[in-house]
């Protein structure tokens, strides 16, 4: 019997239904089996029962008013999960897919990835079932309105500071501002991923795609290897997506597929940004339109089968358990040197296991993806200061910020004797800040 069985089993009976919920506590327990060997003091601490429960959940209804005239209903969503180490932190999702498990996965996953940042930011995250796919510019407005109309009371510059992920960017990011502002009648930095001339941090667009990248060559520089000269597969073609096939070709890598939910291109010569940012940011169209665009570029629409693409590296940047363990197997039968997150939980258990297994480089998401949250945390300290910094001083932070969280979970990994294995690096360093907070704060 492992230590920490009887939490996994109470955090089973207490939410039975919730499948991502559950994979990622597991995932994170079972590294921390070692902490607990090491100090056994920790089990009587009561610190593993109140990590794996939110600390505050919210579920509200959010009613507005479509092109029709027609009135549509929406869940909405934020889970505050752990505020120990400073006020929680986490972005907003809005996709269809969107359940209270999504967003518990998400947000217990936030508190490890905020930890690592080295910033003071707890985790939370929030979001809604609504789909912006489809929708006018301004049923987007009216939707966003009215889920700040309940959210605005629940958060603040030091309680709670949402932003974006899956379907809420810059756009949403305004709308969901200009209400709370409104509500409010105060100018804070209550939001991060603001505009650029309200508040918003240069390179907070960037940043997550970018801090993949920093990441990965820290990684594999440490491996006597770089990403220059590699053929790089990305799935995806979001912020996230779009901005670490931006940082891999500066760092010399050739990105030769992008995906989108229906289906993947694959362009042999290098995919070309300002085309797929056109197709994408601009007139918000599905990535097929590239391969109709382009000519010696294939489209196929299954956007699973993109790992089949032979590759040295893959960035999956798309959304969790996108990169099962068929699709590892083809990436590691292609000879795959790294695999590194830029989504959450992208990778199935049993993905993670075959490339654990191939003793490939393989980078969880709360270590490889935080540049996104550290940038945020970057934009609320200009906002605190009331000032704002060049984006080659942002960017040199984001640099310095994912290559020490590089090096902190390697030399965990390394300290509890399992060299290379990331996820237990990164989950031992951003329990431990955080468990040492809980701790020193009480019950
Ligand atoms: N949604 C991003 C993440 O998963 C960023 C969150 C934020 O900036 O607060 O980390």
């Amino acid at each position: 019997m492992a230590y920490l069985d009887e939490i996994k089993a109470t955090v089973k009976a207490r939410n039975p239904h919730d499948r991502e919920f559950l994979q990622a506590v597991d995932e994170v327990l079972d590294s921390l089996e070692i902490v607990v060997e090491k100090d056994p003091s920790l089990l009587g601490s009561g610190i593993f029962e109140r990590i794996v429960e939110p600390e505050r959940q919210i579920i509200f209804r959010v009613p507005w008013v479509d092109d029709k005239g027609k009135v549509q209903v929406n869940r909405g969503y934020r889970v505050q999960f752990n505020s120990a180490i400073g006020p929680y932190k986490g972005g907003l999702r809005f996709h269809p897919s969107v359940n209270l498990s999504i967003i518990k996965f998400l947000g217990f996953e936030q508190v490890f990835k905020n930890a690592l940042t080295t910033l003071p930011m707890g985790g939370g995250k929030g979001g809604s079932d609504f789909d912006p796919k489809g929708k006018s510019d301004q049923e987007i407005m009216r939707f966003c309105q009215s889920f700040m109309s309940e959210l605005y009371r629940h958060i603040g510059a030091d309680c709670d500071v949402p932003a974006g992920d899956i379907g809420v960017g810059a756009r949403e990011v305004g709308y969901l501002f200009g209400q709370y502002k409104r509500l409010r009648n105060t100018f804070s930095g209550t939001l991060t991923g603001k505009g650029l001339t309200w508040g918003g941090s240069l390179i907070r667009k960037e940043a997550t795609g970018y801090g993949l990248c920093y990441f990965t060559e820290a990684m594999l520089n440490d491996h006597q290897k770089s990403m220059a000269g590699k053929k790089v597969v990305i799935s995806g073609s979001g912020n996230v997506a779009i901005y670490a096939a931006e940082k891999a070709a500066q760092l010399g890598a050739l990105v030769i597929a992008m995906s989108d939910s229906k289906g993947y291109v694959y362009d042999p010569c290098g995919i070309d940004l300002d085309l797929i940012k056109e197709i994408k940011e601009v007139k918000r169209e599905r990535i097929k339109v590239y391969a109709d665009m382009k000519k010696d570029v294939t489209y196929v629409d299954c956007c699973k089968d993109i790992w089949t693409i032979p590759c040295d590296i893959a960035l999956p940047c798309a959304t969790q358990n996108e990169l099962d363990e068929a699709g590892a197997k083809a990436l590691l039968s292609h000879g795959v040197i790294a695999v590194a997150e830029g989504a959450n939980m992208p990778c199935t258990p049993e993905a993670i296991a075959a490339f654990q297994n191939a003793k490939i480089l393989y980078a969880p998401g709360k270590a490889s993806n935080a540049g996104g949250v550290a940038c945020s945390g970057l934009e609320m300290s200009q906002n605190s200061m009331r000032y704002s910094w060049s984006s080659e001083e942002v960017d040199a932070k984001l640099k310095t910020i994912m290559e020490s969280i590089y090096q902190n979970v390697a030399q965990t990994a390394d300290a509890y004797g399992h060299t290379d294995n990331f996820v237990v690096g990164a989950n031992i360093a951003g329990f431990l800040k955080v468990a040492q907070a809980m701790k020193e704060q009480g019950i």
